[in-house]
């Protein structure tokens, strides 16, 4: 998918009135950082969208991205993948504003899947909080291969 395709501008359009709802405003800048994220196919880091933004006439420095992605962030748009020091767009931008996915890491492939279960979210930090733990990032990791990749190379047999 293009960055100019039809569908992503529909899919920036509908997020900007999400985020006014919300009084939060998607500002270009903003948009265009999401619209990079949305259209990436896996998880993104910083300098990744530097190279992007200039293709697509942008010259921004890497502070300008670090604190439009904090933005993205802190609003729940935008999820950090600690693992891989990447950035990825929210699948899941109609659910809570302020939520705390699962985010599963392939380490092979570095996709990722968002998984948004409020039953599951609240076991988890549940547990965390009754043993004395504060969550440092907004979403819980989970490294383990992909199907994808997991089928490329079984585990090994001990
Ligand atoms: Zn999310
Ligand atoms: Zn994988």
């Amino acid at each position: 998918m293009s960055p100019n395709d039809e569908t992503l501008k529909k899919n920036l359009d509908r997020l900007a009135d999400q985020c006014a709802a919300r009084g939060v405003h998607l500002t270009n800048l903003r948009r265009l950082l999401m619209g990079l994220l949305l259209t990436a196919e896996k998880p993104v880091k910083a300098y990744e969208l530097i190279e992007r933004s200039a293709l697509q006439g942008r010259r921004l420095t890497p502070a300008t991205v670090y604190r439009v992605l904090d933005f993205l962030i802190e609003h729940g748009l935008v999820h950090k993948v600690n693992a891989i020091n990447a950035f990825v767009a929210c699948s899941d931008y109609e659910g809570a504003l302020e939520h705390h996915p699962l985010i599963l890491v392939c380490p092979a492939c570095q996709k990722t899947t968002e998984i948004n279960d409020p039953d599951l979210s609240i076991m988890v930090f549940g547990k965390l909080n009754s043993l004395g733990y504060s969550l440092k990032s907004g979403s819980i990791e989970i490294h383990g291969h992909c199907g994808l990749c997991a089928e490329k190379s079984p585990p090994e047999s001990t």
